[in-house]
């Protein structure tokens, strides 16, 4: 049976309740979004259903992604909402967590059509959208266009210009440098801070990664650059393995003409099954959610797990990991520089300023730092998984702040 990420969030926080000493009415608080936004999207003769679900704007504006995809329901999407809630007060980012979607196979329209539906969902929710109410960004099957679409649509309506409406966009929109890769060089540099309390030494670590696209790919590739040892990759048709490590830059010119990574010279072929259960000590999940569970958390050989991809890990098999002493730097930091480059996009845009790169990159490094090495405190001091630790310190903050405006007492 599919998971479902919203029974196991409600699960997780009536776990969370005794370690914070969450009073009744604070779960009550935590157990729901604030605003639930529904519309039909009508294109041509079809309608589509859309969500659009603000989870908690106690500590800013709502920010989070829209999502076209056939199988997204309403729960996914308040699952979704309530980890951006979370993410976004893991890195001290001044949003509130929400999330979009549409219930569409975008790979089935046309790209008139899909204009039609980008400009429709803005048409639906604007007046729930602006830079200091809501702030949309793209997620899977969204982009930069579909972003450049629906800052035109929320700027015909409102007739003015308000770049930072939405984030994710071209550069010549108003976009920021360095968010292509934001995602993964926030894990990056993660990683390279957990690597130094581990004693782990680049040149002898074994890296296998789950998942070639934007997250993967330009994980693999700077972490190449950084010495560490890349020995498996994968993507949806499978992965390779060379124990002495992959050339990165040999491994994408090779996707580039064959549109995979299979079939690489110099490296063996592997399942996805294979690669998370390799003889490794750095596992990245970086494609889908729900990859490790308890059929395989026990084979899981990697000595962290460092999740790039959102939900790869199932609550049985966290458990699982945690007992076997697999540390698992969960999701709500671990990719959490996409959302901060996309808060450096809004503060640009709604100052007027913009960036050079190195600028982009080094705030970054410093965010993610400083909140990798809060968690960490946290972590060390209640001796539970990275996980707990971070929905404690992150559903800390929303209270704090909840608290402030007198929401409770
Ligand atoms: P993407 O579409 O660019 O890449 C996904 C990759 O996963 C592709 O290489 C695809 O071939 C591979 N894949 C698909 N099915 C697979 C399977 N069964 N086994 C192995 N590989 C498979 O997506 P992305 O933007 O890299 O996102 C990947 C994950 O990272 C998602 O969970 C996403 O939510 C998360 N994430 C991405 C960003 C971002 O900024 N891109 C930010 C936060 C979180």
């Amino acid at each position: 049976m599919k998971e479902n990420p919203f029974h196991n969030i409600l699960q997780k926080l009536e776990e969370i309740k005794p370690l914070m000493n969450l009073t009744n009415r604070e779960l009550a608080l935590l157990k729901k979004p604030a605003r639930i936004h529904k519309a039909n999207l009508k294109v041509g003769n079809k309608t589509y259903a859309a969500f659009r679900i603000q989870y908690n704007d106690a500590r800013g504006p709502t920010k989070g992604g829209i999502r076209y995809h056939p199988n997204v329901s309403e729960d996914e999407v308040k699952a979704l909402s309530f980890w951006m809630t979370l993410k976004c007060a893991v890195v001290n980012i001044p949003y509130g967590g929400a999330k979009g979607g549409v219930v569409v196979d975008p790979k089935k329209l046309s790209p008139e059509e899909l204009e039609q539906l980008s400009r429709a969902y803005v048409k639906a929710f604007h007046e729930h959208l602006g830079a200091w109410k809501d702030i949309p960004a793209p997620d899977v099957y969204t982009d930069a266009q579909i972003m450049a679409w629906m800052l035109d649509e929320f700027e015909k309506i409102t007739k003015r210009h308000e770049p930072g409406f939405i984030t994710g966009k071209p550069l010549e929109l108003g976009g920021s440098l360095i968010r292509d890769i934001a995602t993964a060089q926030g894990g990056a540099f993660v990683l390279r801070e957990l690597a130094k309390k581990s004693d782990l030494q680049p040149a002898k670590t074994r890296v296998a990664i789950q998942g070639f696209g934007n997250a993967g790919l330009n994980m693999a590739k700077i972490l190449s650059q950084w010495s560490y040892k890349i020995v498996a990759v994968s993507d949806s048709k499978g992965a390779i393995y060379n124990k002495k490590g992959l050339d990165i830059d040999d491994v994408i010119k090779h996707k580039d003409h064959a549109g995979s990574v299979i079939g690489f010279n110099g490296a063996d072929s592997l399942s996805n099954k294979e690669l998370l259960e390799l003889d490794c000590d750095i596992l990245i999940p970086a494609a889908l959610e729900n990859q490790i569970t308890k059929a395989n958390a026990h084979e899981i050989k990697a000595k962290i797990v460092l999740e790039l991809a959102n939900g790869p890990t199932t609550p049985d098999a966290d458990k699982i990991l945690f007992k076997k002493g697999i540390t698992v730097v969960p999701d709500i930091l671990a990719n959490a520089g996409g959302v901060t480059v996309s808060y450096f996009e809004w503060v640009q845009n709604v100052s007027g300023y913009y960036w050079e790169a190195p600028e982009v990159l080094q705030k970054l490094e410093k965010a993610m730092i400083s909140a990798f090495n809060e968690l960490f405190e946290e972590y060390k001091e209640r001796r539970c998984d990275m996980r707990t630790a971070a929905y404690i310190l992150a559903l800390d903050k929303v209270l704090k702040a909840e608290r402030l405006r007198g929401t409770i007492k």
